[in-house]
């Protein structure tokens, strides 16, 4: 999503701004902070003080969610920067530049019917979001204070957009939202009632658009309706990222997730249903509370679903957040432990995996000469690196290690 609003920026500046990759002759530096944990928002200050040192010529400019939640306060720890602009004020970006000193964080501002000027790294896919905010009160979680209350961006918007998308050339969407699979709960303009799966199906109706993929979807929304249109539908890609946080239900209760160890399982044991499937998740470790036993639950869930790909953290209390207050704070270095049993044991896992991929065939889209992403999410290289570029292509898997996967071209 910050790539995405990264793309959005730059697009939105592109007639007065062009990129540079060296930042002592940039006019203008801006950087788009994340605020999930603790370590970015550390990293914001040190790399602005670099940044300022190199080139203190430089307009500075801070967006993104860290602006949300720190404001002017990031104006007074570093006086040369000239704005802040918040994660849901993207589009505001020129109004930002062109007020001295401006701090725009207002979490209710609505976007939701902006359209964006767009600019995309690759010709062959593109992302677009599908909401903004989230309405969730998980209790680690900085994010609704940061991106605000939940607002779905009107279906033809939506739709307009992939089209043209489409007309360019585009083949593969990725819808984009921290809570999709909640599409439609609440538009700011009068809508008619959809959800999810009512807009999956009209994405999949686009001539052109050949696969789409989404993230993330909230496990407590996966009703049956939806996976039976996730398994169903040709156009969706056969890769899932789907949250866990922790496999045990009393710690899912203290994160409010709204699921149970139980209900997760239960899910994912319908998604393996489809062949060659791809299952990945975020994992916190040491959440308050978190007990030995409750560190093996996730383990259990680990062993069980066998994800392709974990992105796995140690939990980083946050400001704004309740479980920053909990009393019962997890030791740094227990928690540092699991993390490092939990990832070992993945690493075990994914070696059995890419084992198994060695003569299946896998629907490619080259995206990048001699390499593309499988339908269910395995990076896949080939040894053409002249040929295929932007098609879809049936590659054999001859070679296969934890990230990447090789193979020759077979239709
Ligand atoms: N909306 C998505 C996640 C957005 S944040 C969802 O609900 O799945 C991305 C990931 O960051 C989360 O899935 C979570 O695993 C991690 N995360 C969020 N807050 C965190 C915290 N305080 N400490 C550690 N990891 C956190
Ligand atoms: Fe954060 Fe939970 Fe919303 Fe995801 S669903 S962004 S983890 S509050």
């Amino acid at each position: 999503m910050n790539v995405k609003d990264s793309e959005h920026i730059i697009a939105e500046l592109s007639d007065e701004y062009e990129i540079t990759q060296n930042p002592e002759n940039a006019d203008l530096i801006l950087l788009n902070t994340c605020s999930v944990r603790e370590k970015p928002v550390q990293k914001l200050f040190s790399e602005l003080g670099a940044l300022n040192k190199k080139n203190p010529n430089a307009k500075f400019g801070v967006c993104g969610c860290t602006a949300s939640h720190m404001g002017k306060e990031i104006i007074k720890r570093a006086p040369f920067v000239s704005f802040v602009l918040g994660a849901r004020n993207v589009s505001r970006i020129k109004e930002a530049l062109n007020t001295p000193k401006a701090v725009i964080t207002d979490l209710d501002y609505d976007e939701t019917t902006y359209v964006f000027k767009n600019t995309r790294k690759n010709p062959y896919k593109d992302f677009i979001n599908i909401m903004v905010g989230c309405d969730k009160k998980c209790s680690y979680c900085i994010v609704p204070k940061t991106r605000g209350k939940e607002l779905s961006i009107p279906m033809d918007l939506i739709i307009g957009q992939i089209e043209k998308l489409a007309a360019e050339g585009v083949k593969e969407i990725t819808l984009l939202g921290q809570n999709v699979n909640n599409y439609g709960k609440r538009f700011s303009v009068s809508h008619p009632k959809v959800d999810f799966t009512d807009l999956l199906r009209e994405v999949s109706k686009i001539d052109g658009i050949e696969r789409i993929r989404f993230t993330s979807p909230h496990p407590l929304h996966a009703d049956d309706r939806f996976l039976e249109e996730f398994a169903n539908n040709p156009k969706i890609c056969k890769h899932i990222h789907f949250p866990l946080q922790s496999g045990s239900t009393k710690l899912l209760k203290a994160m409010r997730r709204g699921y149970s160890k139980e209900w997760f399982l239960n899910r994912c044991e319908i998604i393996r249903q489809i062949p060659d499937v791809s299952i990945t998740t975020d994992i916190i470790v040491g959440f308050p509370g978190e007990s030995e036993e409750d560190f093996e639950e996730t383990m259990d869930v680990l062993e069980k679903v066998r994800f392709e790909q974990i992105f796995s953290f140690v939990y980083s209390p946050r400001p704004l957040t309740e479980a920053a207050d909990m009393p019962n704070q997890v030791d740094k270095q227990v928690a540092k432990e699991r993390l490092y049993r939990l990832q070992k044991r993945h690493a075990e896992i994914l070696d059995e995996i890419a084992k198994n991929q060695i003569g299946k065939i896998y629907k490619v889209l080259i995206e990048e000469p001699g390499m593309g992403k499988s339908d269910n999410f395995f990076t896949v290289k080939i040894p053409q690196k002249d040929k295929y570029l932007g098609e879809i292509v049936d590659v054999k898997i001859t070679n296969a290690n934890k990230h990447t996967l090789s193979g020759e071209v077979v239709k």
